[in-house]
């Protein structure tokens, strides 16, 4: 049975107060807390084993690469994904993507090819591929979504020319909570051959990915949002596009060989891994990852899945509360604005009650402009957090209104 009150013992930071209250984290969406076998693999790492990895002969850098190697199988593993070797270590999901709009968009997109992004994308995922676009003269073509947040995969199939050289699209809105039927929309890409990329930045840590049934080319994500630490995250992408794309960044740690006259590369995915990897942090994402793991992620999934059906319903009795993002598949993201109150005043109280939400676009604007608006508070939870703290949540939004209406 999921223990919410045994697993929030493993989260250090949520036992503080903030203003005097028990401080509720409803920003998991920015990022997520560390569990205490995270933090105490980053302390064991830097006062113990501390050592560069991949080119030392000695005890702790072996200790510290096959830690490292070991992080890939756990991840790989995570993702349902056979070969680890398709797993590259970057520094979250806009590294990620740019990697791929760098490398595989500089030997496959050329003057006049289009790439379709929706209009859900987080900017990680447009203005990437905007700056390729402008280098090779290429197009975005936007698949449009509906007032509730759903795209339709009909429009999606109208939309592909024989110009089309990659979707991309993500798997969660991290504004509108809305999952993406991935699976469906990559076979309706290869079905006219297009490589898909999907933005897995709001999908690793809340819904089951195996990523050989979705059978996606690329997929991008960041440690931070998954227990992990900071600075780290994973490109997933196909041995054949990995052996295809040339390298993105040159350097150390990503050659077999070096003259002044040519380099020879190492393969995927250390051709991709140049120069002193954020080792620490790789070790640390595969701790968040077993962590995961053991708490049991179905589990996991469904606590959340119940605290948002409770938050939604409790926050329709506001009064002049409208949510943006009713999909009927969603995670726990709840974004919403009240009739005449400034999104960020909204903010401001709440975080004087303890309680900490986003509000903003979120770096998704052409969301926000879908629906004429400039932004969002987005309340995003984790399984950490508890019926209680949405209690406390939603009688701050009834002050709220007590203080503006
Ligand atoms: N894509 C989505 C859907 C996101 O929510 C985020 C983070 N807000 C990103 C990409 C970018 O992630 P990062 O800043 O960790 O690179």
């Amino acid at each position: 049975m999921f223990d919410v009150q045994k697993v929030r013992e493993d989260f250090p930071i949520l036992q503080q107060e903030i203003y005097g209250k028990p401080f509720v984290y409803f920003d998991n969406g920015a990022t997520t807390q560390k569990p205490r076998v995270v933090l105490d693999t980053i302390t064991r790492l830097y006062e113990i084993e501390n050592s560069n990895i991949h080119r030392g002969v000695h005890h702790l850098s072996t200790v510290t690469t096959e830690n490292y190697e070991e992080a890939r199988k756990i991840i790989a593993r995570y993702f349902h994904v056979e070969n680890e070797k398709e797993i590259v270590y970057t520094h979250g999901t806009t590294d990620s993507i740019n990697l791929v709009a760098f490398s595989f968009g500089e030997k496959f997109i050329h003057e006049g090819d289009e790439i379709i992004l929706t209009e859900m994308e987080h900017h990680a995922n447009i203005v990437p591929w905007q700056m390729l676009c402008e280098r090779k003269k290429a197009h975005i073509k936007v698949w449009k979504m509906d007032d509730t947040g759903c795209l339709k995969l009909d429009d999606l199939v109208n939309l592909i020319t024989e110009k089309t050289k990659l979707i991309g699209v993500t798997q969660v809105s991290n504004v509108l909570g809305t999952v993406n039927p991935v699976k469906e929309i990559t076979q309706i890409a290869h079905k006219h051959e297009v490589p898909i990329l999907i933005d897995g930045a709001q999908g690793a840590q809340h819904v089951p990915t195996d990523l050989s049934g979705i059978d996606c080319d690329f997929y991008a994500f960041s440690g931070h949002k998954i227990y992990g630490p900071t600075g780290i995250g994973v490109l997933y992408a196909k041995t054949k596009w990995l052996e295809e794309m040339p390298p993105y960044q040159g350097g150390g740690d990503m050659i077999l060989s070096v003259t002044f006259d040519h380099t020879e590369y190492l393969e995927a995915p250390f051709k991709f891994e140049a120069g002193t990897t954020n080792y620490i942090g790789a070790i640390g994402l595969g701790a968040a990852i077993q962590y995961l793991r053991n708490i049991g992620l179905k589990e996991v999934f469904e606590y959340e899945d119940q605290l948002l059906a409770y938050a939604t319903e409790k926050v329709k009795e506001i009064p002049g509360l409208r949510i943006y993002g009713e999909a009927p598949r969603k995670v726990s993201i709840l974004s919403f604005l009240i009739d005449g109150i400034n999104a960020y005043d909204t903010g401001l109280i709440l975080d004087k009650l303890g309680v900490a939400v986003r509000t903003g676009h979120h770096c998704a604007q052409p969301v926000a402009d879908h629906f004429g608006i400039a932004g969002t508070v987005r309340a995003s939870f984790s399984f950490y957090n508890t019926f209680e703290e949405v209690d406390h949540f939603v009688a701050g939004l009834h002050r709220v209104v007590e203080m503006f209406q």
